[in-house]
């Protein structure tokens, strides 16, 4: 992976918007902000950089719904051929990596097990973060939208997933060889430890991680007995945030869910499911002392964005940073691998 190129002026409306929109994404500015800038440019694509900028002509540009002062101020400077401001500003910021550390790592990093899109609880299209990641270097990635039972995330019916892989097929084909958008899911953990999703649909996809989101305050064996149950189901390739706990950030924080990580990382390796380094700041999951037991009992692990966001994708830089700093070797990182080699252990299960 890299940052992306710095953008000169001259640019389109529709560039200069999709490109704040990111550097918004990427600092975790609020997702109200950015959903102005996200908006302003899905109206720019339909009318067309042309037309829009024959409103900006006539004075008319916010009398389109969906364009306010700052994207149509963002807009109007794009059109006068320079690099509007707050794009400059927000660019100049960025020149520095998220994170120092992990710069090695980061540079190794080829493809993501866990994203979403708008097809459940994410901000932007799908070809929109394929743009993106191909932007910051990836050769792959997963598309993983949430399971039927997280409605408050828009949780993908059996139905809907099927539509969604039929579209990967398209997107794949118009893609070419450079790079590959892959069949996922964040499937839910249910309480029983079953998955939240019909297994032969699990079985069409390229990958599966699976997550638990719900009572997370399991007394310990149970909570054991579920994730057991749940990297012991073939077609789990990936565990997602296993605590499940929030260091920071608007939704609060929460403690680490409690169960025997022994047990569940050594089911892990006997069944080849990789532990999930999660780069989300305010979930920084597993812990520390979880990544290096995970390590320790010969655990592969993914260093995953779960952008929910295209900027978010880059937030693997923090992934990467606690990763080297605890001594994981990038041979175990399947985020590392070609995507050949991670499809060939994808689906040996
Ligand atoms: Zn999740
Ligand atoms: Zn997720």
């Amino acid at each position: 992976m890299q940052q992306v190129a710095e953008i000169a002026a001259p640019i389109t409306p529709s560039a200069a918007l999709r490109r704040v929109a990111f550097y918004m994404e990427r600092s975790r500015a609020g997702s109200y902000r950015v959903d102005a800038f996200r908006k302003a440019l899905a109206t720019v694509r339909e009318l067309g950089d042309d037309a829009v900028a024959g409103l900006v002509a006539d004075g008319t540009l916010t009398d389109v719904p969906g364009i306010g002062p700052s994207t149509a101020e963002v807009i109007s400077q794009a059109v006068a051929g320079g690099l509007p401001s707050r794009l400059a500003t927000l660019q100049a910021n960025a020149a520095a990596p998220l994170e120092e550390g992990g710069a090695e790592l980061f540079a190794q990093v080829r493809g993501d097990c866990h994203l979403h899109s708008d097809w459940s609880d994410g901000g932007s299209p799908i070809d929109e973060m394929v743009l993106t990641a191909v932007e910051l270097g990836h050769e792959w990635m997963v598309l993983t939208d949430h399971s039927p039972r997280l409605k408050v995330a828009n949780g993908l019916s059996p139905t809907r997933l099927r539509r969604q892989i039929g579209l990967i097929d398209q997107i794949n084909t118009a893609l070419g060889a450079s790079f590959t958008l892959l069949k996922g899911i964040e499937v839910d953990i249910l309480d029983g430890g079953e998955l939240d999703q019909e297994p032969d649909l699990l079985d069409e996809l390229d990958l599966v991680t699976a997550s638990v989101h719900s009572k997370l305050r399991m007394a310990n064996k149970p909570m054991t007995e579920r994730m057991l149950a749940a990297v012991r189901t073939p077609r789990v390739n990936v565990l997602g945030h296993c605590t499940g706990r929030l260091v920071e950030g608007s939704r609060g924080t929460r403690p680490q869910s409690e169960f025997d990580a022994e047990a569940v990382f050594t089911a892990c390796v006997e069944n080849d499911v990789a532990v999930e380094i999660n780069s989300r700041p305010e979930r920084c999951d597993p812990p520390d002392e979880l990544i290096t037991l995970a390590l320790d009992l010969g655990c592969l692990f993914a260093i995953d964005s779960d952008a929910h966001a295209p900027g978010q994708l880059e937030m693997k830089r923090y992934g990467c940073a606690r990763a080297e700093r605890l001594g994981v070797p990038a041979e175990r990182i399947v985020t590392t691998w070609p995507v050949e080699r991670l499809l060939a252990w994808s689906r040996a299960r």
